[in-house]
């Protein structure tokens, strides 16, 4: 069994799985693009292992307490191209676990982008008949197939980022705000603005409320790619009063505490817009930096949206959180076929 070691900002135990601290990168050429005075992006998709992402600092946290529990296989739930499953598959394989992912067909079963990862690293994959993310019949589901191994003398661990996992999801994110505060520390200048693509909100929370309990004053900007403002602004607040339960502390994060904007969710969750494709033409272009349009291009195009409207200023010194994703550029290379884009950048 991989030892642990205590984090030093939540006093968790956590793994050291993930590769950190991860870069942060300058881009110069993108912020002159955008329109903005400083850019710098953290890297967050090359956090090592099952092509990195924002969801490894977590599992770090959550898959300590696996082990602890005595865990010999992991169950989660998602969506079919699901970051976080394919993430949790990479884990279990570095551990020697198994894992059991339950899984929303409604982005397909065809064995390409994240399924296919799921594949190679050797998860065992089921289809649920649910199709609402938010229905809790499928939690129902996970603890049938979770009782199946328990009767065949298995231990099954179930993992769920909005549900059973969330506080400790949130630690792991509280984690990486001190990880920032020294690479800005490094850097000799404190962003005004760090902007971060939502979908459950989780990583957010834990990054607004690290800066706030440890007296960071960069103001934390997410971009919804999947829930309206007001209902992910609600999740954050609570599941960060979760964490701040956890750890038995005094600081509460509050909805005034975050800006968040949900232009940029159309044509749907897991959707790419014609602004997302365009803001990663411009990233590929500008830097090299390869995101995609469902999530990370989402929330490039809500900078450009944002810095329309006046919620950024082209005086703002800027980080961008790097989510990870990478492989839903390929399961949506079709959005970017039969066009040249040659488009100016955003004034
Ligand atoms: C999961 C994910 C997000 C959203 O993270 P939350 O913590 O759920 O808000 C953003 N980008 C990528 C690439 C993801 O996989």
């Amino acid at each position: 069994m991989p030892s642990t070691l205590r984090d030093p900002t939540t006093g968790l135990e956590r793994l050291a799985l993930a590769r950190l601290p991860t870069p942060l990168d300058e881009a110069p050429r993108l912020a002159r693009a955008l329109g903005i005075a400083r850019l710098a992006i953290k890297r967050e998709d090359m956090a090592g292992y099952a092509l990195g992402g924002n969801k490894l600092r977590q599992l770090d946290f959550i898959l300590a307490e696996a082990l602890a529990a005595g865990a010999d296989i992991l169950i989660t739930t998602a969506g079919s191209q699901s970051n976080f499953c394919r993430s949790l598959a990479g884990a279990a394989a570095k551990l020697g676990l198994g894992c059991h992912l339950h899984l929303r067909a409604a982005m397909g079963t065809e064995m390409v982008g994240n399924l296919l990862l799921d594949n190679l690293f050797g998860a065992t994959v089921t289809f649920t008949a649910v199709t609402d993310p938010w229905d809790t019949a499928v939690a129902d589901e996970m603890t049938a197939i979770a009782a199946g191994y328990a009767a065949q003398g298995r231990k099954p661990f179930i993992v769920q980022l909005t549900g059973v996992s969330a506080a400790v999801g949130v630690c792991g994110w509280m984690s990486g705000a001190a990880e920032l505060m020294k690479d800005f520390e490094a850097r000799g200048a404190v962003p005004d603005v760090m902007v971060a693509v939502c979908g459950s909100g989780l990583s957010l929370a834990g990054l607004a409320l690290g800066f706030k309990h440890l007296g960071c004053r960069t103001r934390l900007l997410g971009i919804s790619a999947q829930q309206p403002a007001p209902r992910l602004k609600a999740w954050i607040s609570s599941t960060a009063g979760e964490a701040s339960t956890l750890l038995d502390i005094s600081t509460r994060l509050t909805e005034d505490d975050f800006d968040i904007i949900d232009s940029e969710i159309a044509p749907g969750y897991g959707k790419p817009s014609p602004a997302s494709v365009a803001a990663v033409r411009l990233a590929g272009r500008t830097e090299g930096l390869v995101l995609d349009p469902v999530y990370t291009g989402k929330g490039m195009a809500g900078i450009v949206t944002a810095l329309r409207t006046g919620v950024l200023q082209p005086h703002h010194s800027v980080v961008f959180l790097h989510s990870g994703g990478t492989p839903g550029l390929f399961t949506h290379a079709d959005a970017f076929a039969g066009e040249t884009f040659t488009g100016e950048a955003a004034a």
